[in-house]
C-alpha cells in the first residue's frame, strides 16, 4: 500500500449543550465523534459508513477544518494541519476539497456556473482571464458539461448536473483530496450511478484520493477500496472492500449488511432486526457503546469499551467477541431474525 495522504489520530468533536443565558450553566455536551483514528492513502477511496447522526459528516469536516477540534491531530501529507495558521490553511486548502450533499443547497443560486467554477481559481490566484475561462470549459468538459453551460444559472440544471457543477468546483483548483460528504444521497437512483461513475473516471484520470461518506452501503461498496463503519462517534469496523463486506467482524457491520439489498435473486440472506434507536451521543452508553442494541452483547461489553484489534489483513475491528467467520458466533443470546428474500 502506498504512503497515507492523511492520518488521523484521535480526532474528538464534543458540541457543548448551553442550558439556559449564563454560560457557566453549560453541563453537558454531544459527543459527536469521540477518538477516531484512520489513515487514508494516497490514490485511494476509503468509505466512511454508518446510520444518520452516528458523526461521519462531522468527520469530514474536522478532517478538512472546517469546524475546530476538541483534540486529536489530522496530518496531511505529513503535516499537523491544526497547528498551521489562517494563511498556512489557506494554501493547505487547494489540496483538500469537499464536495456536498445537497446539490441544491451547496451552489449559490446568483451566480453563474461560469462563475461559481471561477471563484476558487481566482481566489487562490490560478489563472486570469482567457486562462481562466479555459480552465472553467475544460473543468466543465471533465464532468461531462459542456462550455455553453457557463452561462446558465444553478436552477437551469437537473440534480444530477448539479452535482456534476459542484464536482468541477471542488476540482478547479487541483486538489490531492476530496472529501465526498454523501455526494448522491439526494439523487434519483438512476442518477447516482452516473455520478459515481464520473467520480471513478475522474479518480482514474487525476489520481485523486477521497474520503467517501455515506450511509447506503451497496454505494459504498461500489466505489471504495477500503470501507470504515461508524457508531455512535467511533469507528468500530475498518477494512479493505471485499473482506468487510464478505466477511464482516463487528456485529454492528454484520446487522448494516443483513439489511442491504443483494442484487442476485437466487442468494437469500437472514435479516438481523436491531432493537431500538441509537443512543443519544449527549450520553452515549458505558462500555461498547453497542451493547445496547447487540445481540452477542456479554458482561464484559457493559463495563469495558473495547478497542480496536488487528484480526489480519488490514481488517481491524472494536468488539471483545469478534464475529469468526460470516456471522458466525458461539454467542448464546437469543436472536430476534427473520428469513429475508
Ligand atoms: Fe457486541 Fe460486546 Fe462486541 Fe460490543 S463488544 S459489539 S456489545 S459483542
Amino acid at each position: 500500500m502506498s504512503e497515507p495522504l492523511l492520518e488521523v489520530k484521535d480526532l474528538v468533536k464534543h458540541f457543548p449543550i448551553k442550558k439556559g443565558f449564563i454560560p457557566s450553566r453549560q453541563a453537558e455536551v454531544v459527543r459527536a465523534v469521540d477518538g477516531i483514528s484512520l489513515d487514508v492513502y494516497r490514490g485511494e477511496t476509503l468509505g466512511l459508513v454508518g446510520e444518520s447522526g452516528c458523526g461521519k459528516s462531522t468527520t469530514g469536516r474536522l478532517i478538512l477544518r472546517l469546524i475546530e477540534p476538541t483534540s486529536g491531530s489530522v496530518l496531511f501529507e505529513g503535516r499537523d494541519i491544526l497547528t498551521l495558521n489562517t494563511q498556512q490553511m489557506r494554501e493547505l486548502r487547494k489540496k483538500m476539497q469537499i464536495v456536498f450533499q445537497d446539490p441544491y443547497a451547496s451552489l449559490n443560486p446568483r451566480m453563474s456556473v461560469g462563475d461559481i467554477i471561477a471563484e476558487p481559481i481566482e481566489a487562490h490566484g490560478l489563472a486570469r482571464g482567457k486562462a481562466l475561462s479555459r480552465r472553467v470549459e475544460e473543468l466543465l468538459e471533465m464532468v461531462g458539461l459542456a462550455s455553453y453551460h457557463m452561462k446558465r444559472y444553478p436552477h437551469e440544471f437537473s440534480g444530477g448536473q448539479r452535482q456534476r457543477i459542484g464536482i468541477a468546483r471542488a476540482l478547479a483548483v487541483d486538489p490531492a483530496l476530496v472529501v465526498c460528504d454523501e455526494p448522491v444521497s439526494a439523487l434519483d437512483v438512476s442518477i447516482q450511478a452516473q455520478v459515481i461513475n464520473l467520480l471513478q473516471d475522474l479518480q482514474d484520470q487525476l489520481g485523486l484520493t477521497y474520503l467517501f461518506i455515506a450511509h447506503d452501503l451497496s454505494v459504498v461498496k461500489h466505489i471504495s477500496d477500503r470501507v470504515a463503519v461508524m457508531y455512535l462517534g467511533k469507528i468500530v469496523e475498518i477494512a479493505p472492500k471485499d473482506s468487510l463486506y464478505d466477511d464482516p467482524k463487528h456485529p454492528y457491520t454484520e446487522a448494516l449488511l443483513s439489511a442491504a439489498p443483494i442484487p442476485d435473486p437466487e442468494r437469500r440472506r437472514q435479516r438481523i432486526i436491531l432493537e431500538g434507536d441509537v443512543p443519544s451521543p449527549v450520553k452515549p452508553p458505558s462500555g461498547c457503546r453497542f451493547h445496547t442494541r447487540c445481540r452477542y452483547a456479554r458482561d464484559i461489553c457493559y463495563d469495558r469499551d473495547p478497542a480496536a484489534i488487528d484480526v489480519g489483513d488490514e481488517h481491524r475491528v472494536a468488539c471483545h467477541f469478534p464475529l469468526s467467520s460470516r456471522g458466525d458466533s458461539d454467542s448464546g443470546h437469543q436472536f430476534k431474525d427473520k428469513e429475508m428474500n
